[in-house]
């Protein structure tokens, strides 16, 4: 095969930027990855094989996704931006394993558009230098979609690295650590420098690795109420449990008396703050609010 020279260095970055008059949109989060070493990891982290499809967000000008070509049966990749289908089309023109998406990825039906692209049977894995003004909406639309994703390696903000891989008691630990949490084991693979990056963005990056877990963390009887509490919980931070529970549920007594069955069947202390509750005590919370309050169940 002949080899090709690789897109994510500084100085062929600058040539194809230049010979397509291309000027990053700052809006929609373009920060392209000029530094080969990033890739290698990330691909690493990801475990890529001929076996494995790839789902990416936003190839850029084909940074990320040219290795991943190299690396894997087949890339999917979606970009919204139109002006860069052209480029694409010509950085990436060597590989016939990748397809570009024209589409925004959070208005797309994952399911409809994988199945005729790649067999869903096979592993597939979810890789990407994500756009920072959405990184969670993509990932709950991931994780959320109907469609099977066995991993995920995407580069986010450092910051919002911390809250997915979160620990209870810990400053960055939120709804957000127990959503992710609940389907996936969560590590921060790698930091990575601003200067990896063309332009450089303002803030440190980390490389995330989601592993889709056999069965969700806690079982529950009721998902709905289980993220519901898990949301609840953390609305005033600095509150107890009991009042965020107030707050969600209601104040007047017949609520309150209920609120306290549902803490002593799943044996929690009312005084204690939300983000001291580990994921198997808010699926017991969930539970007994379904037991004890099963009027909120539609709710
Ligand atoms: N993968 C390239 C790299 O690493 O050099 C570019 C990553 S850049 C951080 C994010 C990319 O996501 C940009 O190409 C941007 O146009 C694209 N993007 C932003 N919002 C998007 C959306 N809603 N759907 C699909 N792509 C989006």
């Amino acid at each position: 095969m002949t080899q090709h020279k690789d897109i994510a260095t500084p100085s062929r970055t600058k040539e194809i930027l230049a010979k397509h008059g291309f000027s990053v949109k700052k809006s929609l989060g373009q920060n392209f990855i000029v530094d080969g070493n990033v890739l290698v990891n990330i691909v690493a982290a990801a475990d890529l094989n001929k076996n494995t499809n790839v789902v990416e967000v936003g190839p850029g000008i084909g940074a990320l996704t040219e290795p991943l070509a190299r690396a894997s049966k087949k890339v999917v990749s979606f970009e919204i931006d139109d002006r860069l289908l052209p480029v694409l089309a010509d950085t990436l023109s060597p590989y016939d394993n990748v397809e570009i998406v024209h589409n925004d990825v959070l208005k797309a039906n994952l399911s409809e558009i994988l199945s005729s692209r790649i067999d869903l049977e096979e592993r597939l894995m979810v890789v990407a230098n994500l756009p920072y003004y959405i990184t969670t909406p993509i990932i709950m639309h991931f994780l959320e979609s109907t469609v099977r994703i066995d991993g995920l390696v995407i580069m986010t903000q450092k910051e919002v690295g911390d809250r997915i891989t979160a620990s209870p008691s810990t400053k960055a630990y939120g709804s957000l650590s127990i959503a992710i949490q609940y389907y996936m084991e969560a590590e921060i693979a790698f930091i990575v420098p601003k200067t990896v990056f063309v332009p450089q963005p303002n803030v440190d990056s980390a490389i995330i690795k989601l592993t889709r877990r056999a069965e969700p963390s806690v079982k529950v009887k009721d998902e709905r109420i289980f993220f519901q509490v898990a949301r609840a919980a953390f609305v005033q931070r600095r509150k107890t449990l009991w009042n965020n529970l107030l707050v969600r549920y209601g104040k007047d007594e017949e609520t309150r008396e209920k609120l306290t069955k549902v803490l002593e069947l799943a044996e929690i202390d009312p005084t204690r703050r939300g983000e001291t509750l580990s994921l198997t005590e808010f699926g017991r919370l969930a539970d007994a609010i379904v037991d004890v309050m099963p009027e909120n169940s539609g709710k």
